[in-house]
């Protein structure tokens, strides 16, 4: 449902302001001091920071995060200057040498190491600064056999994948790292996994026991007293389709409460990104056109999927609330106003793609040129991970709305 300070800008913009995307932001603190509150004191909640890096966004959150996971040198500056001295953790495939060093500059509090090579990289970078106890966690695709998850269908981890190490690999990369039996400059601190994205509660639970406890495992076996730390991921659900049904975080709180009392002297942390920031944000924009083709309605949309690419991407329908504009400024021109009625309408945006499609044959009640639709969902992997450029279209306006001053 569309927060009341957003439904206020969202009508009170000039067409010529629109498309926008429109954040709550006190509705992001609400929904992240609930999630905080949700989790046993000693979890550890880190915010993917690609599932949307604007600063706003990550200065709303800081109050209620312990850090940040970034994933590229772009990502470590990024946070870094938007929240200094929040701690950072550095996960992602293919960091350069160049990305290595300055992170190490920039005293990145702990490094997901995801390969064997880059773990050598990392040594000799930090050898080079003169630093002797670099945190390192190793990224682990463990298998998962799905019937650990009830059969879901789900891309898990322990598939072929380019993210994170082998267990077999993990085995051979303890030499190279210090409380392993050897010294050098980097220190093994933990186990980090992320290996699905999507689970709800009890299959997040699942994934995180299993990861504990191959870490103990690791742990025991090679007398790694050192590792301490056990990263489970992010991927906490969001549901397009039904976008009042919110991850649990109640019964995953308690969950990994449990889990934690059964790993005494353990950090477990987390580090989701689109459950904590995917609902904050709408992209609001207005109908322009209304067409029939072939017997099927069109809404065309000023913008499209170049600012919001989500449903194209996620091949979904992006949810959206009719926001009906009835004042006669809004209708001036001298030919009957373009509209469907109680009939299913594709909403299209301006690409000269059949792509550009944000959803498809939704029946609607009434939807008309000049209404408002405000798409919900729109606060994570949305304008981030749009191509803007193609066609040159402008790029839409960006509202952070902190809460109004009360009336004196
Ligand atoms: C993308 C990513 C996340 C966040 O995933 P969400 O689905 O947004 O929660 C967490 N960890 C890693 C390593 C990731 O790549």
């Amino acid at each position: 449902m569309i927060t009341s300070a957003v439904r206020t800008l969202a009508t009170e913009l000039t067409g010529d302001d629109l498309p926008a995307y429109v954040y709550d932001l006190p509705a992001l603190r609400a929904h992240a001091r609930a999630v905080r509150d949700a989790l046993p004191p000693g979890l550890e909640l880190y915010y993917a920071a690609k599932a949307n890096p604007a600063p706003p966004v990550l200065r709303t959150l800081a109050p209620h995060v312990t850090g940040y996971e970034v994933a590229s040198g772009g990502e470590v500056e990024h946070v870094r200057a938007a929240v200094p001295g929040a701690p950072l953790a550095f996960g992602g495939p293919g960091k350069t040498e160049g990305e290595l060093r300055r992170a190490l500059t920039l005293g990145v509090e702990r490094f997901h190491v995801e390969s064997e090579q880059e773990l050598r990289l990392l040594a000799g970078a930090a050898e080079d600064a003169g630093l002797d106890a670099v945190d390192v966690l190793l990224r682990v695709n463990l298998p998962l056999a799905s019937d650990e998850l009830g059969g879901a269908a789900l891309a898990m981890g322990g598939r072929p994948s380019p993210f994170g190490l082998d267990p077999e690999a993990v085995q051979r990369c303890l030499p190279l790292l210090s409380g392993a039996g050897s010294r050098g400059p980097l220190r093994l601190r933990g186990i980090h996994a992320h290996l699905a994205s999507g689970l709800d509660a009890p299959a997040q639970l699942t994934v995180a026991a299993a990861i504990a406890d191959w870490a103990r495992k690791l742990s025991e076996r090679h007398g790694l007293d050192e590792l301490t730390e056990v990263n489970v991921g992010g991927g906490m659900g969001v549901d397009y389709a039904h976008p009042d049904r919110r991850f649990d975080w109640a019964a995953y709180g308690k969950g990994m409460a449990d889990l934690a009392l059964r790993h005494p002297g353990r950090t477990l942390r987390i580090e989701p990104g689109r459950a904590l920031t995917v609902y904050c944000g709408w992209y609001v924009t207005e109908v322009l056109d209304i067409k029939h083709s072939g017997g099927e309605a069109f809404a065309v949309l000023r913008g499209g999927t170049h600012h919001i690419r989500t449903p194209a991407t996620k091949q979904h329908d992006q949810p959206f609330q009719v926001l009906p504009m009835d004042t006669t400024a809004t209708w001036t021109r001298p030919w009957a106003r373009p509209a469907v009625r109680e009939e299913p309408v594709t909403l299209v945006g301006q690409l000269c793609t059949p792509k550009d499609v944000l959803a498809r044959r939704v029946q609607v009640p009434e939807l008309r040129a000049g209404d408002r639709v405000a798409f919900a969902m729109a606060g994570a992997y949305a304008w981030n991970i749009s191509h803007h450029d193609f066609l040159m279209h402008p790029r839409p306006g960006f509202h952070y709305l902190e809460r109004r001053a009360p009336p004196q």
